[in-house]
């Protein structure tokens, strides 16, 4: 298109992007393959669903979707930073983290800046600072799939602007300690953002030596959080963050003026309201972790333990995780192929409800090769 045109339509960094592809939908797979039943295991949704309170305050939220939302999302902050021992101030919402990421790219760097993350982490932070132009410099993880932090330490240099750090992190499933953490802070240069990408801080906030990010005292740490994992709501699009207030305050003045929707800022409120849920959700997927892991045992299947609420699979060779992937497709089981996040013999399955695994296992022993 435009092919006339003296200089280029869109810059070199979008005509060479890699868009983000997301799992396979549960339509797409029924008009594919029409299996019996569909147990969608791809993209580390809550198979329970989300609180019914949602549906409650989304019905009231709907007689006014006339009108624009709240801009600043107040009570939806207010709430945020009452549960977190924070001011408001120091909160923003958006339309899921995703949006957190790309309000980050759009505010804070300077075009010789650079960010710096691991080569296997969540590939949304990879496309938001590609969209931006940014360079991106990603560290190996290290044998165990985990964030190789002093690496990670060792590669700052003047022009990094921002470390991008997913704990636990997907698709590992893998996190950093308290201690890994706070040793990693203490090494590095106060003005480097080191954004702390908790999407699943709710599955692992109970371990002993999961690192706060929110009370370590760190100003130039920013916590992003998403209603879009254990609360269920990610057709809502709803996600936080939480940092000082000088940077939440840069951060407002990029952000879309009227994101989250109406309803959006209305079911995460309900949801966040029901700890009950989550709890249950919680138990569900610690419940679904233990049984998977013997199940993966049994059949001497390689496999990371993981603190949030989806499981890598580790196979042979890149083409076994292929047809083991399509195999259970047909059988109407979504799992998420990584070639994507550097690993295509891996395979990652999101802990579902107990029929999900029962479905997942039998179709396992069915196209399992013998
Ligand atoms: C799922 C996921 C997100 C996406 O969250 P949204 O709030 O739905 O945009 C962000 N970060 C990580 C690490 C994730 O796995």
């Amino acid at each position: 298109m435009f092919e006339d045109r003296q200089r280029p339509l869109v810059p070199q960094y979008i005509q060479t992007l890699k868009p983000y592809v997301a799992g396979k939908t549960i339509a797409e797979v029924d008009a594919a393959y029409n299996p019996s039943r569909i147990a969608k295991l791809a993209s580390n949704e809550n198979r329970m669903g989300h609180s019914p309170m949602v549906d409650k305050a989304v019905g009231e939220a709907l007689a006014h979707t006339h009108n624009y939302p709240d801009s600043f999302s107040r009570e939806l902050r207010q709430a945020i930073a009452e549960r977190n021992g924070v001011s408001p101030a120091n909160v923003i919402v958006a339309a899921g983290s995703e949006s957190i990421i790309a309000i980050l790219c759009r505010t804070f760097f300077l075009n010789t800046d650079e960010a710096l993350t691991a080569e296997v982490t969540f590939v949304g932070f990879f496309v938001q600072t590609n969209i931006r132009g940014v360079r991106l410099r990603k560290v190996p993880v290290t044998e165990e799939y985990k964030y190789d932090l002093t690496a990670i330490a060792e590669a700052v240099n003047d022009y990094t602007k921002m470390i991008y750090i997913a704990n636990p992190n997907n698709p590992t499933g893998t996190y950093v300690s308290k201690q890994e953490f706070e040793r990693f802070m203490s090494s590095l240069p106060s003005d480097v953002l080191v954004v702390m990408d908790e999407a699943y801080f709710e599955y692992a906030r109970h371990y002993t030596d999961y690192p706060d990010s929110l009370s370590c005292g760190y100003e130039n740490v920013i916590t992003l959080r998403t209603f879009s994992k254990a609360y269920g709501l990610a057709g809502f699009r709803v996600g936080y963050a939480i940092a000082h207030r000088d940077l939440i305050t840069y951060m407002l003045k990029t952000k879309l003026t009227f994101e989250p929707t109406a309803l959006g800022q209305a079911a995460a409120l309900a949801a966040y309201g029901d700890e009950d849920f989550i709890e249950k959700s919680l138990q569900l997927v610690e419940e679904g972790k233990k049984r998977l892991y013997s199940f993966l045992d049994l059949h001497n299947v390689s496999y990371v333990p993981s603190a949030a609420n989806s499981v890598m699979l580790i196979l042979p060779s890149e083409q076994e995780a292929e047809s083991m992937n399509q195999a259970m497709l047909e059988e109407g089981v979504i799992l998420r192929r990584l070639p994507a996040f550097g690993l295509p013999h891996c395979i990652r399955v999101t802990i579902g409800t107990d029929e999900d695994m029962v479905r997942f296992e039998e179709s396992f022993c069915k196209v399992a090769v013998h």
